[in-house]
């Protein structure tokens, strides 16, 4: 498509492409149409990245604070200048409506301001020992060179993140983005470096996942590993950092548990939670999986839920009118036929969806099941698609029992208007984010992390920063 931009890498500063590397066919998942041919690198190319990056972290740790700011600041304007053509690109390669890519764009410039402002907010403290005359300096420096891989769900805002924080503490970067969603992330990369981050700061490579993340890893130049994606491959991940014990932070799989008392607005409820369902077609970390609702209210939230399923319009995400694209690849409507199927065959109700829509693109429709046995594979797997799971409860405790069976503890909601059991429930579900009437569960200042299989360690807000720091004190006589 003329309109799609041309593939490569950038290493030192350098778009590196053809050489007879293999490729990767970058699809649009609306019309499965070829958008480009996408360089994959090769042993050299990764070790040229390491090199660059051990280079570009000895300049930029150098940089003040006012530097990294600079260039923060400058990448957020880009960005916003950049909008359409950034957001164009993210929903040609992942398939999400335009309206959504473009306010992921400004949220990746909303990141990198804030990362302005909070990289000079570094501050470190000296305590002196009045009987020795001893001074000890605290202080924070940055980690060293960050291996990072963001997947294919926020072509745009995953990137923002892995290179956000880690630019604004003084490392340089590795960033390995999703393979299914090049031109995005590389947008956000340059905008960095038209900005003015130096050339060596932070380079981006594609291919193949499993290949790249160990020859990364078994480098020691890389002090850090930060990962986006699903369980199975950041345990994988983690062991192969913890060989050079890098530090990590981990952003994993989730099984969002969604709590809807009697007492709660059941109707805003629905409106809430079915828009937030079904945006990027379920294919969120936090997405809301697991609707456990009180028997009071239950048929009418599962009706409720069913008839805003069915008014989602779905279609090409460049059609304005447009609510839920495709799903991003052919591997997600294949899992939504296997988990859904299972579902089924164990008694699960299904209300609506359950099916592929047309022959062309990877669509699936909005799907709500009802009374899903508990030992499906569906109710312990990350579904990462368009489906409600909708089960009732009948006390506080069975709900937060259900809440807390599975080892995720990602992002978790719960609706109810009585002010004890808000604290209660804050108290008792495991999770590292709770929305209590609300899903604005993230912000650029605020943690975004989970807890047990969902990982370690915070992206986002001061926290984001401190994983990228060090402590280092210096005790004087
Ligand atoms: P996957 O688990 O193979 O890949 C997920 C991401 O990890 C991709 O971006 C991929 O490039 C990367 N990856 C895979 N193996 C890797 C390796 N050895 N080293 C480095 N990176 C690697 O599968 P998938 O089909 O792309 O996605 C399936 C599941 O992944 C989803 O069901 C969901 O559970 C999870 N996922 C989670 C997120 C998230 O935001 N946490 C995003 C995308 C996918």
């Amino acid at each position: 498509m003329s309109d799609y931009p041309s593939l490569y890498m950038i290493i030192d500063g350098e778009r590196v492409s053809g050489g007879g590397r293999r490729t990767h066919q970058v699809v649009n998942p609306a019309t499965e149409e070829p958008l480009g041919e996408l360089p994959l690198a090769n042993a050299d190319d990764l070790d040229r990245a390491l090199e660059a990056a051990d280079r570009g972290f000895k300049i930029w740790k150098k940089s003040t604070p006012q530097e990294r700011a600079a260039v923060l600041q400058g990448a957020a304007r880009l960005l916003r200048e950049r909008a359409d053509d950034l957001a164009r690109h993210a929903t040609m390669e992942e398939g999400k409506p335009f309206g959504e890519a473009r306010i992921e764009v400004m949220i990746g410039a909303g990141l990198f301001d804030f990362y302005a402002g909070e990289c000079q907010r570094i501050y470190g403290r000296i305590l002196t020992r009045p009987e020795g005359g001893q001074r000890s300096m605290v202080t924070k420096v940055p980690v060293g060179p960050v291996a990072a891989f963001a997947p294919w769900n926020f072509p745009l805002g995953n990137p923002a993140r892995k290179l956000g924080a880690p630019i604004a503490a003084g490392c340089s970067v590795i960033m390995k983005a999703a393979e299914e969603a090049p031109a995005s992330a590389l947008g956000i990369l340059q905008a960095l470096l038209d900005a003015g981050l130096p050339k060596e700061a932070a380079q981006a490579v594609f291919g193949v996942p499993d290949e790249v993340s160990r020859h990364l890893l078994a480098s020691p130049i890389i002090r850090k590993l930060s990962f986006t994606g699903s369980t199975v491959v950041g345990k994988h991940l983690a062991k192969l950092a913890a060989e050079d014990m890098k530090r990590t932070t981990l952003e994993l799989g989730g099984h969002g548990p969604v709590l809807v008392f009697k007492d709660a607005d059941v109707d805003q409820a629905l409106d809430v939670m079915a828009a937030h369902k079904f945006r990027n077609a379920g294919q969120v970390c936090v997405s809301s999986t697991r609707f456990i609702v009180q028997e009071d209210i239950y048929e009418r939230f599962v009706k409720g839920f069913t008839e805003r399923a069915e008014a989602v319009r779905v279609g090409n995400g460049l059609d304005p009118d447009t609510q839920m694209g495709p799903m991003a690849n052919p591997r997600r409507p294949e899992a939504m036929e296997q988990l859904i199927g299972d579902a089924m065959d164990a008694g699960a109700k299904l209300h609506t969806g359950g099916k592929r829509i047309g022959n062309q693109g990877y669509f699936y429709a909005p799907t709500v099941l009802s009374d899903i046995p508990l030992d499906t594979r569906i109710m312990n797997e990350e579904p990462f698609g368009p489906v409600a799971l909708i089960n009732p409860f009948k006390t506080e405790e069975e709900a937060i029992a259900e809440a807390n069976r599975l080892p995720y503890g990602l992002a978790g909601y719960a609706w109810t208007r009585d002010s004890a059991r808000q604290r209660r429930l804050a108290e008792e579900i495991e999770v590292g984010m709770l929305g209590i009437n609300s899903v604005m569960i993230a912000g650029a200042d605020t943690p975004f992390g989970g807890v047990k299989w969902s990982g370690h360690g915070c992206e986002d807000g001061p926290e984001g920063l401190d994983a990228c720091l060090v402590m280092k004190t210096v005790h004087e006589g």
